[in-house]
């Protein structure tokens, strides 16, 4: 059975999974560009490599958790990548959200070392990741999901097993697409209806009264009437996943005309200044337009 782990990408997904897999009894080596989150594991009992390479070799399963596409291209295939270490017959898992073609490029690296790939993007936020109840959305052979699942029942309540390879990331795609709009419809229900007079409290009531309540927004509304933007997840990652369900539309010949808005929505958002936040910061540059504020009252 698979027991030794390297992992690499210690964000604010990354390290709560890493965590897990320590206190569940794995040996972790571990790699982080900003080296003190590896540090910080240390002490938990991880061992810190120097460089992505590092910290896939000797290791039977390696998990990769970073931001986007260019993070991939430098720590898992560029110089000195997981890649580079990856041992023949070892499973590599890449958690983050990335495009299909980025998800294509490690298949196929990972192959060419004779070693098997999952792609394995996962849902749930930061709370989620820290307690091991993220939603894994499987791509790749099931087999090979089927060898390393007690690895990551450890730190999920849910795997979907999407498909062949790649059918993961666009599971993802889909469902922060969803997210997205979700979110961008929330905050414009909250500004029109702050402006014209109703209470924010009241509305959030009302969405999660009927058919359409759910947990979301009685969550993300509550941040936002608390003016609460501390990060879970985000604006600058949610702005690269449209992006990506953009270029994947083009891909497929699919039209996207409510994403492209949405994705626009975000665009503004970050050069409003709110990168760094939680995605649920996208209401401020609307209430900016609108001259209102959210809050609770
Ligand atoms: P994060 O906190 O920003 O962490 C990103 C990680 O990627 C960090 O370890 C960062 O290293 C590393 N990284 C970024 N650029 C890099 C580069 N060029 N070379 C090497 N390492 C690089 O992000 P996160 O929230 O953990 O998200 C990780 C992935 O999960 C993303 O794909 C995101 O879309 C997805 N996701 C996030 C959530 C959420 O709620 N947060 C939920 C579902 C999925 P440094 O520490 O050095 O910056």
């Amino acid at each position: 059975m698979a027991q030794r782990i390297g992992f690499a990408g210690l964000g604010i997904m990354g390290r709560g999974m890493a965590k897990n897999l320590l206190k569940a009894g794995y040996e972790l080596t571990v790699y982080n560009r900003t080296r003190k989150s590896a540090e910080d594991l240390a002490a938990l009992g991880a061992k810190v490599a120097e460089t992505p390479a590092d910290a896939a070799r000797g290791n039977n399963v390696v998990i990769t958790m970073l931001a986007d596409p260019p993070a991939i291209e430098s720590a898992v295939l560029g110089k000195g990548g997981v890649i580079e270490g990856l041992e023949s017959g070892a499973i590599l898992i890449d958690c983050s959200t990335v495009d299909p073609a980025t998800t294509a490029a490690i298949a196929e690296a990972a192959s060419a070392n004779g070693a098997k790939f999952l792609d394995s993007p996962v849902a749930g936020s930061k709370d989620a990741a820290a307690k091991g109840e993220l939603i894994l959305m499987v791509g790749g052979e099931e087999s090979v999901l089927e060898e390393v699942r007690p690895i990551l029942e450890v730190v999920s309540s849910k795997i979907v097993y999407a498909g062949k390879s790649g059918l993961g990331t666009m599971l993802k795609l889909c469902f922060n697409l969803t997210v997205a709009h979700m979110t961008s419809a929330m905050s414009q229900a909250l500004v029109l209806g702050v402006k014209s007079g109703l209470k924010p409290e009241t509305i959030i009531e009302t969405l999660m009264a009927g058919a359409i309540g759910c947990r979301f927004f009685e969550w993300k509304g509550g941040a936002i009437m608390d003016r609460d933007f501390a990060t879970n997840f985000s604006l600058k990652l949610m702005h690269k996943d449209l992006h990506l369900v953009l270029n994947a539309g083009y891909t497929h010949n699919v039209p996207l005309p409510v994403v492209a808005a949405v994705e626009e929505l975000f665009a503004m958002a970050k050069a409003h200044g709110e990168g760094e936040e939680d995605f649920c910061s996208v209401i401020k540059v609307l209430e900016d337009l609108a001259g209102v504020e959210v809050r609770r009252r």
